[in-house]
């Protein structure tokens, strides 16, 4: 069904040009009719290269706006929160970037408010729509690999020169909050569940600053004594990304599933041998939105929701708090 949707941008970022802006213009009537940015420059430059009709340094001028319906946020992590609940307050639904926030009492504010307005917040974890996180969803579901056991999950690249910016040098950047909290999204929702604790060991130095993490090897506890596995970082180049889920009987491998892009393989290896899943790949993000517009029209929720970016942060934090400490910390999703 055709929705008009008025849309506008607060922050002039990398993925908003690359995934989000053709994300909004391929659901029907979507439009992005304004975008925010700090810098009247970068603003108007940007408008210019993406074909956006107005641009302002101002967050009220943006959110007075009549002919925007939603919000999507994805300025520096330290920004989403107030962006988050002056936009609710507008009456304007949002589509906030992980992490929500930096804290779990700031991003269960955001939820409580936007509740409050009445307003849809979505968080913007986009692996839960990939063809393949789905189709290992319901094989788990449909009990192919009986009980689970364990899980490894594989999602450490090479950061490009061009991203090597807040990411390496701020304190709300480091690989945990980048992407590991993706890791932690999908596996939330492959299992249906959360894990109840954390134990992490982090790097620093080789790409970033001392302080912020750029790599991690992490295990998570889910209930019935299922371990995870997660490797993430910015310093191994050639390195594929992956997913393997271990059950009573038999494995689920993923291949090149932990990306942005709608590739990869899924097969099941059990008694009978390996057999590979038929994949119908789809836009990750054009789903996202797909959802999140549906919702707001009153159908439905969004891929992830507030709760959920609350619960992938509390998870995520827990591991930077196992990797500070040297201890197993115990995790309580709100
Ligand atoms: P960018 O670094 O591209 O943009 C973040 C902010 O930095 C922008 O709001 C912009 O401020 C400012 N900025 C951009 N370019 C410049 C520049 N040349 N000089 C100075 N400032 C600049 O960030 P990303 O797009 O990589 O990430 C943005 C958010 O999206 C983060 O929260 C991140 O976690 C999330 N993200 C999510 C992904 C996903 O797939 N879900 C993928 C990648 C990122 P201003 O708006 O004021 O111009």
């Amino acid at each position: 069904m055709t929705h008009p949707t008025g849309w506008g941008l607060i922050g002039a970022s990398n993925v908003a040009r690359e995934w989000i802006i053709d994300a909004i213009r391929a659901q029907p009537g979507g439009e992005v009719r304004a975008v925010l940015s700090n810098d009247a420059g970068r603003g108007a430059a940007f408008a210019q290269a993406n074909g956006i009709a107005h641009h302002t340094t101002s967050l009220q001028d943006l959110l007075s706006r009549r002919d925007i319906d939603a919000v999507y946020i994805s300025t520096g992590n330290r920004l989403h929160v107030e962006q988050t609940i002056a936009a609710a307050r507008a009456g304007k639904h949002v589509m906030c970037e992980k992490p929500l926030a930096l804290s779990v009492e700031d991003a269960s504010e955001m939820v409580r408010v936007c509740n409050h307005a009445g307003v849809v917040l979505g968080t913007n974890h986009h692996l839960r729509n990939a063809a393949t996180h789905m189709a290992i969803h319901g094989l788990i579901e449909d009990g192919r690999i009986g009980g689970l056991i364990a899980a490894r999950v594989f999602h450490a690249n090479f950061l490009s020169a061009a991203l090597q910016g807040w990411r390496v040098n701020d304190q709300d950047g480091g690989v945990i909050l980048d992407s590991t909290i993706h890791d932690i999204d999908t596996l939330r929702f492959l299992f249906d569940e959360n894990p109840v604790s954390a134990f992490a060991m982090t790097q620093s130095g080789r790409l970033a600053r001392d302080g912020i993490e750029d790599g991690i090897m992490a295990v998570l506890r889910f209930p019935g004594d299922v371990l995870v596995q997660i490797h993430g970082g910015y310093t191994t180049p050639f390195s594929p990304g992956g997913i393997e889920i271990m059950g009573e009987r038999g494995i689920i491998v993923g291949r090149d599933c932990m990306s942005q892009r709608p590739i990869g393989t899924v097969s099941v290896r059990d008694a009978d041998g390996e057999h590979e899943i038929p994949l119908k790949h789809h836009n990750l993000y054009h789903r996202a939105f797909g959802l999140f517009t549906s919702a707001i029209h009153g159908d439905g929720r969004p891929a992830a929701t507030g709760e959920d970016g609350v619960a992938s942060l509390a998870i995520a934090l827990a591991l930077r708090e196992s990797a500070r400490t040297g201890r197993e910390i115990g995790i309580n999703v709100p």
